[in-house]
């Protein structure tokens, strides 16, 4: 999508600091880190939110979290734990409309979220 901040992300438009890539997912560094380890996750195919997923999208989803997996064990965080979070709705906080699940570690992580 040509007016989509991530998309432009993808496509080197914009830059970005890249932690990992591969042909489903682009990784990179949250501009506003809330935690020491605070990365995005998406899919190269524009999703807008979970609510616009059809089946056909499910092998992508799963693709974030198995690249959320690899960043956690490269960054040093696996055993000691971390969180993956992705905001469906302007009520749950997302504003940014491409699907991205948040990796964020390195502090104590509260439960419930704000
Ligand atoms: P949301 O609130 O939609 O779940 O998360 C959007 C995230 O995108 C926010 O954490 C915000 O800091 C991040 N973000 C917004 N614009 C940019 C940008 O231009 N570059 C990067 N690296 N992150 C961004
Ligand atoms: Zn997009």
């Amino acid at each position: 999508m040509s007016d989509c901040l991530f998309c432009k992300i993808i496509a080197g438009e914009i830059p970005s600091e890249k932690v990992y890539e591969d042909d489903h997912v682009y990784a990179f560094k949250d501009i506003t880190p809330v935690a020491p380890l605070h990365m995005l996750i998406i899919p190269k195919k524009h999703i807008a939110t979970i609510n616009d997923l059809e089946s056909d999208d499910a092998e992508t989803m799963g693709n974030l979290f198995l690249a959320a997996k690899k960043i956690a064990k490269h960054e040093g965080y696996d055993e000691a734990g971390y969180r993956t979070v992705m905001n469906c709705g302007e009520a749950a906080g997302q504003t940014v409309f491409h699907v991205h699940l948040h990796l964020l570690a390195g502090r104590d992580l509260s439960w419930p979220p704000g």
